[in-house]
């Protein structure tokens, strides 16, 4: 059942983070809903501009509504990650997501809260929540790259005074975090005083964490056994340091690599070891499994297993074939949750930044 990001948010703040799934295939769509129902968490499925062309939107918003009837117990969100202005008119208008996330951290900063604000009075018009982004995050994620120089740390004050002019619903940070799989040098962390900083000045606003992938050694010396090219370098941010995160006001966590990591691993296994097969659907089940496995794993790591809201099945029948309208939301459990939730957003969305402390 679809789900609005906000409330999922809002409910998740301080307590659990939110898996946000880069998925852009069948197999990677039955993996991630697979691996939501057995976790029983709720999920973000989220799809790039890049991905966007190169699955056509309808084709993802049909995977969806397919998903949402085969697993009738899942609640997730549709979020558009790394949009431009363009973009993100384009998924607003169509009726399909709850939010979307205007990536202009490339911009100076004028112009960044220039470009979040035309997009949050596009998409609170239409009842979407918008994700804007403070810093610059290295590496390389679909066509996206930035160099190591070109990397930098969300400013802490800066990151209150863009929430507040911009309006926007939730903050990507550049945190030490890189897309891809290098995702840091010899010793270097995820930067957890910057986040206490950035939380001190924003508590109550969610922030997300992009390039959350954990990289497993494991997975890479599998690559690597048979044929890839990691070298040994290849690291990602650990369980442990996610958790702080949460603590300190992370609720929304983006996974690519490490699904594109398991996509590589059973292909090139399975090629190494039938080298004479061509069927597709072969491999096609073993990622299947494996990716679910690794989204219930990681909901589970998140905190978020267990925490999918019960579902109104009278109220939302779990196999209408209207379309769910943007925003429609999943009851959550408890009644006292769902009406502290309205209110504390209700004060939000009139006052972003007092009312979140
Ligand atoms: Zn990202």
């Amino acid at each position: 059942m679809r789900a609005s990001t906000n409330e999922l948010l809002h409910a998740a703040y301080g307590q659990y983070a939110l898996g946000a799934f880069n998925v852009c295939n069948l197999e990677q769509v039955h993996g991630l809903f697979r691996g939501a129902t057995e976790a029983r968490a709720p999920v973000i499925v989220q799809f790039t501009r890049v991905m966007r062309d190169y699955a056509h939107p309808l084709m993802l918003e049909q995977l969806l509504r397919g998903a949402a009837m085969i697993y009738p117990n899942v609640t997730f969100a549709v979020h558009h990650d790394h949009g431009d202005e363009a973009s993100c008119a384009d998924a607003i208008e169509s009726g399909h997501y709850s939010s979307v996330m205007i990536d202009a951290s490339h911009l100076p900063f004028e112009q960044n809260v220039a470009a979040t604000s035309r997009v949050v009075e596009m998409a609170h018009r239409r009842g979407l929540a918008v994700e804007a982004e403070l810093g610059q995050l290295k590496g390389v994620e679909d066509e996206m790259s930035v160099e190591g120089k070109d990397a930098l740390l969300t400013d802490p004050a800066q990151a209150e005074e863009f929430v507040e002019r911009t309006g926007c619903d939730s903050l990507a940070v550049a945190v030490g975090t890189s897309h891809g799989a290098y995702k840091f040098s010899g010793s270097q962390r995820l930067r957890l005083e910057v986040l206490a900083e950035i939380k001190r000045r924003l508590a109550g606003f969610p922030l997300v964490l992009h390039g959350g992938s954990a990289v497993p050694r494991d997975e890479i010396e599998r690559i690597r056994n048979s044929g890839g090219e990691f070298d040994s370098s290849a690291s990602g941010v650990p369980e442990g340091d996610l958790s702080q995160a949460i603590s300190l006001g992370v609720t929304k966590v983006n996974i690519a690599t490490d699904g594109r990591l398991i996509w590589t691993r059973v292909h090139r296994e399975f090629f190494r070891d039938h080298p004479g097969e061509f069927d597709f659907m072969q491999p096609g089940r073993t990622y299947m499994k494996d990716f679910a496995g690794f989204v219930e794993g990681k909901c589970r790591s998140l905190g978020a297993a267990g925490k999918s809201p019960t579902l109104d099945h009278s109220a939302n029948p779990s196999r209408n074939h209207a379309a769910a309208k943007p925003g429609a939301s999943a009851s959550l459990a408890k009644p006292s949750a769902s009406s502290a939730l309205k209110s504390k957003r209700k004060g939000r969305r009139e006052h972003p930044k007092f009312a979140a402390r």
